[in-house]
């Protein structure tokens, strides 16, 4: 990619590290955490598994029917005979063993064990009955309605690997293999701690000049999301030492210590000051809008991000940066975000030289994607995220775009809207 200049047009800063080297940065700095325990089956979703899962059964472990009908042998089928004794039954549970001979049938349910010698199952719907015969009315071809042995897993087979996040789907998957408990990986300990004079609780009556401290409450919500522990360290005021004590004591604890707001290059702004005193900062400047600046280093071996004070600024970077910190050190393995490609409804407004996240609403027209803007995109704005479902990903060096050119969007799912 070429590099711009620093000039006034752009938005470039020398010194700001793109999102890839950010990313590459912090992900260099952050291990697995390596002891894993074993939990209950029911307890295990969202956990992540350390260690690959090996079925030791087949899924069936037997040749079963997945209708109710009769079982026959499609080699005494023709033309000529078309009619069948029917001598036993097999119900799922309570199965017919003997062997079958020529010309006969075993009426069976679904899930019913499919004898050896029969090897077609044929609709009870596509039968005539007469006392203790069938006559089958339309044609049969060999293994129709048989469920085999292994045709979902087969045993040895590995079922789930390593660094999965384990879901519901992935619950029910174990269950049917008899799998009670899970190893998985322990939880790390994250902290998060609002910075700032202006900052109330929200349990309070706020004064003019005042502010709400919402961002504790959207990390919380974004970070109950991951099988993690959280530990909430309320708010510091803009004060060098008690910041430094708050993150002293915090960073001995934890594995991860968030912070929101204080890490610009105002007077009242200490976060970076702390973070050189008591650890290393990696990097505090990246091009992302809105994002920047966004502090990180190590305490230790706490990770250490100080992100923005403005809420969208603090969504933007935790889903571009702390989310791939923690995933890492819960054990999960990498995925990149998913990127599609939309057409723009309206124009937009961009200078070159940062990468810049528009919160967007993506519309499926006739098949096709269009996005627009969700709103007023101030990195203050909170409200615009509220309806957008995907970020508008505009990379460094794009600038002002027209209706109709295409955009590549991120999209936000509802159930996990930030989470991955
Ligand atoms: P700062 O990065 O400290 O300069 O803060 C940037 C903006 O974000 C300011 O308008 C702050 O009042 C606001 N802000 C900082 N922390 C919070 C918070 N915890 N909750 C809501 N807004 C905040
Ligand atoms: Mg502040």
């Amino acid at each position: 990619m070429k590099k711009l200049k620093d000039n006034c047009f752009n938005e470039f800063d020398p010194n700001a590290l793109s999102i890839e080297e950010a990313l590459s940065n912090i992900l260099k700095t952050i291990k697995v955490k390596s002891s894993s325990e074993n939990v209950q089956l029911k307890n295990s979703c969202d956990r992540i598994l350390a260690k690959d899962i090996r079925s030791k059964i087949d899924v069936p472990n037997y040749k079963n029917s997945a209708m109710d009908g009769y079982a026959i042998n499609i080699k005494d089928f023709s033309n000529q005979n078309k009619i069948f004794k029917c001598v036993g039954e097999s119900f799922a549970g309570n199965s017919y063993t003997k062997a079958v001979k020529p010309n006969h049938a075993i009426k069976v349910m679904t899930g019913g064990n499919v004898p050896n010698s029969c090897n077609a199952v044929v609709m009870k719907e596509l039968v005539e009955t007469n006392e203790d015969e069938i006559k089958v009315l339309a044609p049969i071809v060999k293994d129709q309605n048989i469920r085999f042995p292994g045709e979902d897993i087969r045993k040895n087979q590995v079922v789930l690997t390593k660094g999965k996040r384990i879901n519901e789907i992935d619950i029910g998957i174990l269950a049917s293999l008899g799998i009670t408990t899970v190893p998985v990986f322990k939880m790390p300990l994250i902290g998060f701690v609002s910075t700032g004079d202006e900052l109330v609780s929200i349990k309070k009556k706020i004064k003019k000049n005042q502010v709400y401290d919402s961002n504790r409450y959207l990390l919380h919500g974004l970070l109950r999301k991951y099988p993690v522990e959280l530990k909430d360290y309320g708010v510091v005021k803009d004060k060098l030492s008690s910041i430094e004590k708050k993150f002293s004591d915090a960073s001995q604890k934890c594995d991860v210590l968030i912070t929101t707001g204080g890490v610009s290059v105002g007077d009242a702004d200490h976060v970076k000051t702390a973070l050189d005193n008591l650890g290393k900062i990696k990097f505090w400047k990246i091009s992302v809008k809105p994002g920047r600046p966004l502090a990180y280093g190590k305490i230790n071996k706490c990770a250490f991000f100080g992100l923005p004070g403005n809420p969208v600024s603090v969504i933007v970077t935790f889903n571009l940066f702390v989310n791939a910190a923690i995933n890492k050190l819960c054990g999960k393995n990498y995925e990149n975000h998913l990127l599609l490609e939309a057409e723009l409804i309206d124009d937009i407004k961009k200078r070159k030289g940062r990468t810049e996240y528009k919160r967007g609403i993506l519309i499926n027209k006739d098949n096709k994607l269009y996005v627009k803007k969700s709103g007023a995109q101030g990195s203050n704005i909170l409200s615009s995220l509220k309806d957008a479902n995907c970020y508008i990903k505009l990379d460094s060096e794009i600038d002002n775009l027209k209706k109709g050119m295409k955009v590549k969007v991120m999209p936000l799912t509802l159930s996990s809207k930030y989470y991955e």
